[in-house]
């Protein structure tokens, strides 16, 4: 029998995010001419644990769920990401996720490294009692690997506001205190010391470079046509704040279907129904959309915020904007890339598309660990010329360099973290 040795070539041959991940390390790792020895720091996580745990339902069921935690990088702070809960979700999902979040955070500007939480359960599945038996058993099953100064965990697909307050309730609970000392997770309610403006955050940072794509391409973001996929946090914010601005939400989808409205959806009002339907499906006086329908929706910015690996090659070819900004974290294959790429769209690569939901939680990291106060419009200034900056340097290097965006933005975020390896120095 032969074996194939487990070479660099053979672990991108996967597919999903892990593998969207590793090729976009390699091509932002080539553009910069890392040397091997920084190239292998970076590319392998400092750190994946995997747990199993074993809640007790109220009505006596067991469940048996596995956990994941990948720290992909320390270098320049203690991890940060979310907890995406999901039936499917696997380790290497997860760790792609973290890879992400370390240039993700460093892009953005801020002193955190890159991590990301997994349980593989499906939280639609569950009653909220039942959710939150699962999300305290995770706790306690990865408390010593959760903490300000080693991984700080917040909401991603799957999990919310309510289920960082239940992990912050049982850390402080099981040190018997009524705080913890410090910041151990993110995305919490504001009445227990989360931000205003936190659940917005991503969303909203969406909007800010989707304004500032629209200039660079002199269009008008109040005169804009928008499709969106996926209408969740993410997507509904985002949909919301474009139209508070004047542009046409034409095509939106979810889970469960998708409508269309040539000359614009009400936005507020299919909220509304979503809020009590569950879905967009049968809002009146739009037209039923097929999910798979939504990337050809003829429009000036497509934006992806559901789920990764999204925009293979042949979707790719048939997106009919301009502009396509990530709200999801890895939407794009490296194939659909490639074909963006070809075509000419502008792409506002995901590190810094939905960056603004964990430059808020960095605001939620400091305002806890020194015990500050802020206000609604201080996130919101803040948030809003964090994004507008970012973009802004990315812009100059892709313009400059001749690159895609996301080359850009994957250059300087990676070129940080090499910078922080070089100056903590030597490793053993
Ligand atoms: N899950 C979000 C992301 O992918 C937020 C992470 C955080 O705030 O730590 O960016």
């Amino acid at each position: 029998m032969s074996v194939t040795p487990c070479t660099k070539q053979a672990r991108v041959q996967d597919v999903g995010i892990l593998t969207t991940a590793l090729r976009s390390f390699e091509r932002a790792a080539a553009g910069l001419g890392l040397p091997d020895h920084l190239y292998l720091k970076l590319l392998n996580p400092s750190e994946k644990i995997e747990t199993s745990v074993t809640p007790i339902l109220p009505d006596g069921r067991v469940l048996e769920i596995q956990t994941f935690i990948t720290q992909h990088s320390s270098i320049l702070g203690p991890a940060k990401g979310g907890i995406r809960m999901t039936a499917d979700v696997t380790h290497d999902d997860i760790t792609g996720l973290a890879m992400e979040m370390s240039w993700k955070t460093s892009l953005i500007g801020i002193p955190f490294g890159g991590g990301k939480a997994g349980i593989r359960c499906d939280a639609e599945s569950l009653s909220s009692d039942e959710k939150e038996i699962v999300i305290r058993s995770f706790t306690r099953g990865s408390r010593r690997h959760i903490g300000p100064e080693l991984y700080v965990p917040a909401p991603d697909l799957g999990t919310n506001e309510r289920d960082m307050g239940h992990i912050w309730d049982c850390i402080s609970y099981s040190s018997g205190t009524a705080i913890t000392n410090g910041c151990y997770v993110t995305g919490k309610p504001p009445i227990l010391g989360g931000v205003v403006g936190r659940r917005e955050a991503t969303g909203k940072g969406v909007v800010y470079t989707i304004v500032a794509a629209c200039e660079q391409l002199g269009l008008d973001p109040g005169a804009i046509r928008c499709a969106v996929q996926g209408f969740g946090n993410v997507g509904a914010v985002a949909a919301a704040e474009l139209a508070a601005l004047g542009a046409k939400i034409v095509a939106v989808t979810d889970l469960r279907g998708g409508v269309f409205k040539d000359d614009g959806l009400d936005i507020p009002s299919l909220t509304a129904h979503v809020v009590s339907t569950g879905s967009v499906n049968d809002f009146v006086g739009a037209e039923v959309l097929d999910q798979d329908s939504i990337f050809g929706v003829a429009c000036d910015c497509f934006v992806p915020a559901a789920t990764g690996s999204q925009i293979d090659a042949e979707r790719a070819a048939t997106i009919r904007a301009r502009i396509v900004a990530e709200g999801a974290n890895a939407p794009t294959t490296p194939e659909g890339d490639e074909v963006l790429d070809d075509r000419g769209l502008f792409v506002v690569p995901d590190i810094l598309c939905n960056a603004g939901g964990v430059f808020v939680s960095y605001l939620e990291y400091t305002k806890e660990t020194q015990r500050e106060q802020i206000t609604l419009s201080g996130v919101e200034t803040r948030l809003r010329k964090r994004m507008q900056s970012a973009f802004e340097e990315v812009c100059a290097r892709a313009q400059t360099n001749r690159t895609a965006m996301r080359q850009a933005a994957m250059e300087i975020a990676v070129s940080r973290v090499a910078e922080g390896v070089l100056s903590r120095g030597l490793w053993p």
